[in-house]
């Protein structure tokens, strides 16, 4: 009998904080728009929302925090990630490994929708604008890998059909996870044993 052909390997990889440079474009935004203000330098981030942050800093600084990337263009102009365009269109090159961009858009999506589908365009090119999906419930999406760097991924399924990998960030560097947990420290990290680890898997 001939070996059963393996499925396709699914990888979820978020957008802010794994391809595009959320936190460094949210200080240079707010730096530019409020000079005189206190900040949190990104070596002291903590917890996924800056927002809380900034709150638990003075109060009032969390509106304004949150009119930085409310406003028109700050989703456009984010820098990509390191490494991050080179390694996503290496492994969307991948036989037999299907690429997913899954992105949780702000509930204020006014500029932010419109900006994450062009800046996937701009950095990526059309045939990833084909592979976007924005949710606000990651868990409910079907993948092997979703590389995210929001700590806790919570949804209506409790038990997700993917493996989270923790892609490092500013805001999730210093916690320690379980040793059942995995983390991406960065795109020079090894992704593609990661993959293979699933691959093993299916
Ligand atoms: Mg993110």
């Amino acid at each position: 009998m001939a070996a059963q052909r393996a499925r396709p390997v699914r990888v979820l990889v978020d957008m802010d904080g794994v391809l595009a440079d959320f936190e460094a474009g949210l200080l240079r935004g707010f730096h530019r728009r409020f000079p005189g203000e206190p900040h949190v330098p990104l070596e002291q981030r903590r917890g996924f929302l800056a927002s809380e942050q900034y709150r638990a800093l003075r109060p009032d600084l969390a509106d304004k925090v949150a009119s930085v990337y409310e406003a028109p263009g700050f989703f456009l102009d984010l820098e990509p990630i390191p490494g991050a365009l080179e390694a996503l269109r290496e492994m969307n090159a991948m036989p037999d490994t299907e690429v997913f961009i899954c992105s949780s858009p702000l509930l204020k999506f006014d500029h932010c929708v419109g900006e994450k589908y062009r800046w996937v365009e701009r950095h990526l090119g059309p045939q990833f604008v084909e592979r976007i999906i924005l949710t606000r419930d990651k868990t409910v999406v079907l993948g092997d890998l979703l590389i995210d760097d929001k700590d806790t991924i919570q949804g209506l399924e409790e038990t997700p059909s993917w493996e989270h990998i923790l892609f490092t960030c500013c805001h999730n560097q210093h916690l320690a996870l379980p040793p059942s947990r995995r983390r991406l420290l960065s795109w020079s990290d090894n992704w593609r044993e990661i993959i293979e680890s699933k691959r093993a898997a299916v």
